[in-house]
């Protein structure tokens, strides 16, 4: 197949936030599919109505959108079922589906006593045994079938992007549930049909689905397809420490973007390497996350997500990021490029900013607990114009003249200056908070 052939699908639910595991998936599907100028397809899997929802599908774009993700090509599952129902028909009457009429009590029933013979838990395939009575029987009561897609057993190869040569035997695996039994098709047999009528070449998604991997290449023969590529990525794990509030499994990319505050390209440079024998840097443009992107470079390995790297990068990001780059989302209109070129190498993220500019401008209200110190110190301020030596200087000079130092000498400044404990670097903030300001704020009498 030529390159330029091309055409991979992220192929979501929308059944609640895209989390960082699943925005990896997306993310190294369109890495791929840009690095070999193929199409990407977007393809809503919503056969499960009652629990999709609109709300998780608007915030699974918008997320996708705000890491820099663009696609082709839009699909969605509910518009095809009719396709499906011709699908599905066509291979009731090869045999290849058939109905099923256990509870879920007996199916379950029957996992536990091969279970406890220490024996796979493999569906018995007991309806093709049932007799056209043993059906009306069963209809009479009230029971309607689910259907199940029939293995053939025989070997099942595939060679994995990532995982390299892959055997399963077609007896080691359940018939698969394909439609439930209110007449529902359920994902497997859908995604297939997808896969086939929208020419996909490769299905890269989490190592958790190999298994089902087996079970549709045979669904692409029974439908006359070749089966695409498959490759599968292992998940991510949770690292030690991490320092974002939630863990890994319920960390969406909204909640990184509004509660977290962080940059999309901290998480995309993340999300890029993790798990790949690439060294992990920030990157504040895509372009060379896709060239220098190769199934080749990863690894079998469980990844660790730590959200400390994710902090690290976006640091990194901000301090190389210029000020007509952020200007738009800078909240404040009087922010301007002197404040931000002094202040940026102090950013965690960019709602720091705020934090500075308050600092800078006030209104402050400064803690004074020593009024003798405080004329002091405004007495041997240094004349204007302030720089970055500027602190070092006063600083000296209130220490030679008062014996403080260390914390009894900053302290107070800090607190009388910011009126706060802890905070930017004075050093930074002095200039810009300026010889009229800082007078005033030290002048400022102790509360009675
Ligand atoms: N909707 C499926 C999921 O989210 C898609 C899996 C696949 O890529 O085939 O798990």
């Amino acid at each position: 197949m030529s390159d330029n052939n091309v055409k991979v699908r992220f192929a979501p639910s929308p059944t609640g936030m895209l989390h960082v595991g699943n925005a990896r998936t997306a993310l190294i599907s369109w890495l791929f599919t840009r690095s070999k100028q193929g199409k990407f397809l977007l393809r809503i899997d919503d056969t499960d109505q009652e629990r999709s929802k609109k709300e998780y599908e608007d915030a699974i774009i918008q997320s996708l959108e705000w890491l820099g993700m663009d696609w082709d090509e839009n699909a969605r599952q509910r518009d095809r079922f009719d396709r499906y129902n011709e699908c599905i028909e066509k291979l009731k009457s090869e045999g290849r589906i058939y109905a099923c009429y256990e509870t879920s009590d007996e199916l379950a029933l029957k996992r536990k006593v091969l279970l406890n013979r220490g024996l796979p838990p493999i569906y018995d395939r007991a309806a093709l045994e049932l007799s056209a009575d043993d059906i009306a029987k069963f209809e009479a009561e009230g029971r309607t079938p689910h259907w199940r897609f029939k293995l053939m057993h025989t070997p099942i190869h595939w060679n994995d992007e990532v995982r390299g040569d892959v055997n399963f035997k077609g007896e080691d695996l359940s018939d698969p549930v394909v439609i439930r039994e209110d007449g529902s098709p359920l994902y497997h047999l859908c995604s297939v049909i997808d896969d086939v009528d929208y020419n996909i070449t490769h299905v890269i998604r989490g190592e958790d689905h190999v298994s089902n991997t087996a079970t549709h290449i045979q669904m692409f023969e029974a439908l006359g397809a070749t089966p695409p590529k498959f490759a599968h990525l292992p998940l991510l794990s949770d690292g030690e420490g991490g320092k974002l509030s939630k863990r890994l499994g319920s960390l969406s990319i909204i909640d990184i973007r509004d509660e977290d505050g962080l940059e999309p390209m901290a998480v995309v440079s993340l999300m890029a390497r993790l798990g790949t024998s690439d060294p992990i840097e920030a990157f504040r443009d895509v372009q060379p996350l896709i060239d220098s992107f190769s199934f080749s470079k990863f690894g079998r390995g469980t990844p660790k997500f730590d959200s400390n790297d994710l902090l690290r990068l976006n640091k990194k990001i901000l301090h190389e990021t210029s000020f007509a780059d952020v200007k738009e989302r800078l909240n404040i209109p009087e922010m301007d490029e002197v404040f931000w070129n002094t202040t940026r190498p102090n950013l965690n993220k960019l709602s720091d900013a705020a934090e500075w500019w308050n600092v800078v401008n006030g209104p402050v209200t400064p803690v004074i607990e020593d009024d003798e110190f405080a004329t002091q110190a405004a007495s041997l301020l240094p004349a204007a114009p302030w720089d970055e030596n500027t602190w070092q200087e006063w600083t000296s000079a209130i220490k030679e003249q008062t014996g403080r130092k260390g914390k009894q000498l900053f302290m107070p400044l800090r607190q009388a200056l910011t009126g706060m404990e802890h905070g930017p670097e004075l050093a930074v903030l002095l200039p810009l908070i300026g010889p009229e300001r800082a007078l005033s704020r030290l002048q400022t009498k102790k509360a009675a």
